[in-house]
């Protein structure tokens, strides 16, 4: 039978979501970006940077409350097979310092905007900025050239 997960109002007093929980906030980490807003400006390096941290796999980068974050989804080392903290007095501060009032347990993860592929960084960008006065090849493999046996990319 399908386990259904408890709801904030059936919580008993003497008990803790964690213990209903998979660990969810244990399972990624995540840092505030620089917020991209032009395409030639030093700006547009940020969002070039957003295309590098896609391009690595198990990142994503939202947009909550206007505020653009890189997200690592990658489960915490000590986060146990039963889901608990394996440091819990010890853990970081961070970590301290989220309470169950306030995190993640029911949350959905619906974000303002959530980019998961590098492409989609390009296609956001064409949606809201002007036009680019000098654009850059989008994503495509350059041609290559070989030269005395070794291959080159035509910039
Ligand atoms: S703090 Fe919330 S999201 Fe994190 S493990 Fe506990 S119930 Fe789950
Ligand atoms: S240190 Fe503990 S509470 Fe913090 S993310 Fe890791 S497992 Fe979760």
């Amino acid at each position: 039978m399908k386990k259904t997960k408890l709801r904030r109002d059936q919580l008993k007093p003497d008990e803790c979501f964690c213990a209903h929980c998979t660990g969810t906030c244990c399972r990624y980490s995540s840092l505030p970006i620089e917020t991209p807003s032009t395409w030639d400006d030093s700006d547009w390096d940020d969002s070039d940077a957003i295309r590098w941290y896609l391009a690595h796999g198990s990142t994503l980068v939202n947009v909550e409350r206007e505020t653009w974050y890189l997200v690592v989804m990658t489960r915490c080392t000590y986060l146990t097979d039963d889901n608990r903290c394996r440091i819990d007095l010890s853990r970081p501060k961070i970590c301290l310092e989220y309470a169950t009032s306030e995190c993640e347990y029911d949350d959905d993860w619906m974000c303002e905007k959530v980019f998961e592929i590098p492409e989609q960084t390009w296609e956001s960008a064409e949606a809201v900025l002007p036009p680019r006065l000098n654009p850059r090849r989008r994503g495509a493999a350059l041609p290559v050239i070989e030269i005395n046996g070794v291959a080159h990319e035509v910039q």
